[in-house]
């Protein structure tokens, strides 16, 4: 199963459609990332100039950092249409050829969670990705024969939250592998800015800071908590602008950690400190006590926590920092103190 945050689990319809509804269309509303950004500009524009399609890109990172958002804005930039699906979904090589063969010259092709298509699909893949061409089986038994199929330049982005599960044939054949951080929370102030305007939500700058602070550093999350604020501000403080003490009140009511940690990144540090005196750990005995893939701790959860300072990686394993025992609230140990 694909594990993502809390906040998504319990995403509604609705939510969804809200998510949809703040999605930047154009680069210049794409707030930080600026590198990567540069990146998609320079070969977008020269694909353009040389009237060719854009080379297939990969993007990794964790969930609601802006995969999506990008291909779409990427595509929007190249005037192609796209066709978004996911690995999943596509369950047989039928399937992906009838994807396939419905593209035209220089539409993209998204493919969310592409670490999940499965094995025959991806074989199929490789050569449509190479040669615009797909090999098509027909008949069966002793007449079975291969067609090749022609298909239109397309470019494939696929977005993938376990760059570690990607085959090394499937990411050799993307000429342009991206990966997306963790935002600061300064930017995601101004992204708060903008959907507050954008839903004509009343927002102090120390009101959109306080959320911003408290979003695990993840866009997705930064405008779901906006929302929730929002309706509470709405109850509470009447017609009042969202100022740091709302929006404080606010995510104390919804328990939502001071520094945004999930249910999971807790559970991660809690185990590591409770069940084995703050480490150092090896991944798989972690994982075996949560309860959690150990590749999904490593892409999804630990990231955010290292950069947050409170796990270390070593290579006798991961190590809870002091920072972490006094976040939980508990008694940092000697041992603990005295090497970090
Ligand atoms: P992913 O595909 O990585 O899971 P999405 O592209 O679906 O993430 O992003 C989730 C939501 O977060 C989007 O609907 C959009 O509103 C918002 N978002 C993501 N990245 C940015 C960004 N850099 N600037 C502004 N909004 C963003």
């Amino acid at each position: 199963m694909m594990n993502t945050n809390q906040f998504e689990e319990t995403l509604t319809p609705e939510e969804i459609q809200f998510d949809v509804s703040l999605r930047p269309q154009a680069i210049d509303d794409f707030v930080g990332q600026e590198k990567l950004k540069e990146r998609i500009d320079i070969f977008t524009t020269a694909a353009k100039k040389r009237n060719e399609p854009l080379e297939h890109m990969l993007f990794c990172g964790p969930p609601g950092l802006g995969k999506t958002t990008l291909a779409h804005i990427v595509a929007k930039h190249m005037g192609s249409n796209i066709r978004v699906t996911s690995g999943p979904v596509i369950d047989k090589a039928g399937d992906l050829a009838g994807l396939l063969t419905n593209l035209e010259e220089g539409d993209v092709l998204f493919i969310d969670e592409i670490h999940r298509l499965n094995r025959v699909v991806e074989e199929y893949l490789y050569p449509a990705m190479e040669d615009f061409s797909l090999d098509i089986i027909i008949d069966k038994g002793p007449s079975a024969r291969s067609v090749r199929l022609d298909i239109a330049k397309f470019t494939l982005i696929g977005a993938t939250t376990r760059s570690g599960l990607l085959t090394a044939p499937l990411r050799s054949r993307f000429g342009m592998n991206n990966r997306l951080d963790y935002y600061t929370p300064m930017e995601l102030k101004k992204m708060l800015l903008r959907s507050a305007l954008l839903l004509n939500v009343a927002i102090l700058d120390d009101g959109a800071l306080e959320i911003a602070r408290r979003s695990r550093g993840t866009p997705r999350i930064a405008n779901i908590l906006l929302r929730r604020v929002r309706d509470f501000a709405q109850v509470k403080a009447g017609e009042q602008p969202i100022s740091k003490e709302i929006a404080h009140d606010a995510l104390a009511m919804l328990d939502v950690d001071e520094i945004g940690l999930d249910e999971m990144d807790k559970r991660i540090l809690s185990t590591l400190i409770e069940k084995f005196s703050g480490g150092p750990v090896g991944i798989n005995s972690l994982s075996v006590a949560i309860g959690e893939e150990s590749g999904t701790i490593e892409d999804v959860y630990e990231p955010f926590l290292i950069q947050q300072g409170l796990i270390q990686r070593t290579p006798q394993g991961r190590k809870a920092t002091p920072l972490a025992y006094e976040h939980l609230g508990f008694q940092t140990p000697a041992s603990q103190q005295s090497d970090v």
